[in-house]
């Protein structure tokens, strides 16, 4: 066994191990980060940016939410279920993280909402090449990763934390398997772990959530995460915090290209398999909402449905909603872009000739779904008495051909894991600290409650880096204090 000696480790690196591993580079500790992967970043190379609260970025752009209404805004939607101090602080650093990223050279493109009924915390990266979009947060990983090396942290990659050592009620040390298998021994002071939580652990998800990928459920699955930090904390005595998904929809299959998906992810019709109306479609941009709906459904489904005459506006003058993510306004070649999924098998479009036929094809109750389409278009003429939708979405349904697209609940990933107190430090079941271990990120993350909030988007991102800023300065003044 190779044994080393440090100040701190880091046990992963992505945003919240590689902020913390910085914050504690800063304070002039020696660290080492463990990373499983060839890479640093974790999901955070998928996404486009962490939030923040009354920042440079957003007072340039008049941005009207401020830390103090985003905290009103946040606890009320929590109902208060969840560590208040931990949130404040987490707020009350957003502005400054962002100065420090931009120092360590990252830049922002702006401070967007996620979708017009969202408020603007979201700052999105401006990636170094290409437009800013999906992935341009590897570009701040990078900078990250850069600032880290230049203060000297040393990292290991392929090489995934196993176990913590604690004697006499402290950590004092980690146990890493290197590439070639050789164990790794760090002796140090303090331990941060950061591991992204289990996503990538189908049979956990089942047991703790009840979800089962691929039948009813389809999320991102980011290869490692698995629960590691998660377990080596509990083996230390950790305390057990709730796990949610970061739940979200999901329209999977075959050959689905951004003209489909911008289709579909529209305010337009949803049923689910009884035919029955269940949400406000108007909210379906709200991601999180909308799979908390149909998660509640009969096999956990639902059905966007339009027909022709929904299509041919689409195709003339672009679809109603976009968000940052989905930035697809025209939908040409819809069509073709149909008949390649369903030859390719995609199980989850539909075209149909007739309600009849989609009823069959999509084994929606055909009786209530024709009820419920004829009522729907009643209300498309006067007010959505059911839900109260506004009326520039009401678009009624009486034009042959219908199209048809299926969603499940699908998530980003996993929500919690590791009891913390709101130094970061972990805790036990009892709130009793246990000395030299600290927790951020994924695997720490319960401020939500029950669903992720897509109101003030960049949250777990934000959340990841903050809480990992925070981590890494409270294990230097732990270690300081020795
Ligand atoms: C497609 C997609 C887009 C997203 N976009 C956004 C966005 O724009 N804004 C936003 O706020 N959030 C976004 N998110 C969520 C955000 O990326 C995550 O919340 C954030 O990355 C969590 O950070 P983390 O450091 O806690 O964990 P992760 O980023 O998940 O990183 C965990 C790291 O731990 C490593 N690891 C696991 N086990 C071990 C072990 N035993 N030893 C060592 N290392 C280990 C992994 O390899 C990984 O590098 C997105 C997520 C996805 C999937």
């Amino acid at each position: 066994m190779k044994e080393l000696n440090s100040d701190v480790v880091v046990v992963a690196a992505g945003p919240a191990g590689l902020a913390a591993a910085i914050s504690a580079a800063e304070s002039n500790l020696s660290v080492i980060v463990f990373e499983k992967s060839m890479n640093t970043g974790g999901a955070a190379n998928m996404g486009m940016g962490p939030l923040g609260l009354d920042t440079s970025v957003q007072r340039k752009e008049l941005s009207t939410v401020d830390k103090n209404r985003a905290f009103d805004m946040f606890m009320n939607y929590t109902h208060w279920r969840v560590d208040a101090n931990l949130v404040k602080k987490y707020f009350d650093k957003s502005a400054d993280t962002i100065d420090w990223l931009q120092d360590m050279g990252v830049e922002f493109y702006k401070a967007s909402r996620y979708f017009p009924g969202s408020e603007a915390t979201w700052h999105i990266v401006k990636p170094e090449s290409g437009n800013p979009g999906p992935r341009a947060a590897s570009t701040m990983i990078k900078r990250m990763t850069e600032r880290a090396t230049e203060l000297g942290v040393q990292f290991y990659f392929e090489t995934p934390g196993k176990k913590l050592i604690k004697e006499d009620g402290k950590i004092v040390g980690v146990i890493a398997e290197g590439k070639d298998g050789e164990e790794i021994k760090v002796n140090c002071k303090a331990v941060i772990i950061a591991t992204g939580g289990f996503g990538d652990n189908a049979e956990l998800v089942k047991q703790v959530t009840g979800y089962e990928y691929g039948k009813d459920f389809y999320g991102f699955r980011i290869p490692g995460l698995v629960g590691d930090g998660i377990r080596m904390a509990r083996e230390v005595g950790a305390g057990k915090t709730d796990v949610n998904m970061e739940l979200a929809t999901s329209l999977s299959g075959e050959n689905l290209t951004p003209q489909i998906l911008a289709a579909f992810n529209q305010p337009n019709l949803l049923v689910n398999l009884e035919g029955e109306r269940f949400f406000n479609e108007q909210y379906f941009e709200n991601s999180t909402f909308a799979a908390n709906a149909i998660n509640i459904q009969k096999d956990r489904c639902a059905f966007m449905i339009i027909d022709e005459s929904i299509k041919r506006t689409y195709l003339k003058k672009g679809v109603d909603v976009m968000s940052m993510v989905l930035h697809q306004e025209e939908i040409d070649g819809f069509d073709e872009h149909m008949e390649n999924a369903i030859a390719a098998g995609n199980p989850n479009v539909f075209v149909a000739d007739s309600i009849e036929e989609l009823a069959e094809k999509t084994g929606i109750n055909c009786e209530k779904l024709i009820d419920t389409i004829d009522e729907y278009n009643d209300f498309c003429d006067g007010r959505d008495e059911a839900f109260g939708k506004v009326a520039k979405y009401m678009k009624p349904l009486k034009k042959a051909k219908y199209y048809a697209a299926k969603f499940f609940p699908g998530a980003y990933g996993t929500l919690g894991g590791i009891k913390i107190n709101h130094n970061t430090e972990v805790v036990t079941d009892n709130f009793e600290v246990i000395d030299g271990l600290y927790a951020a990120g994924t695997d720490t993350c319960t401020i939500y409650g029950d669903s992720y909030m897509f109101i003030l988007p960049g949250n777990t991102m934000g959340y990841a880096l903050n809480s990992g800023r925070m981590a890494g300065e409270n294990a230097a003044d732990y270690v300081d204090s020795l």
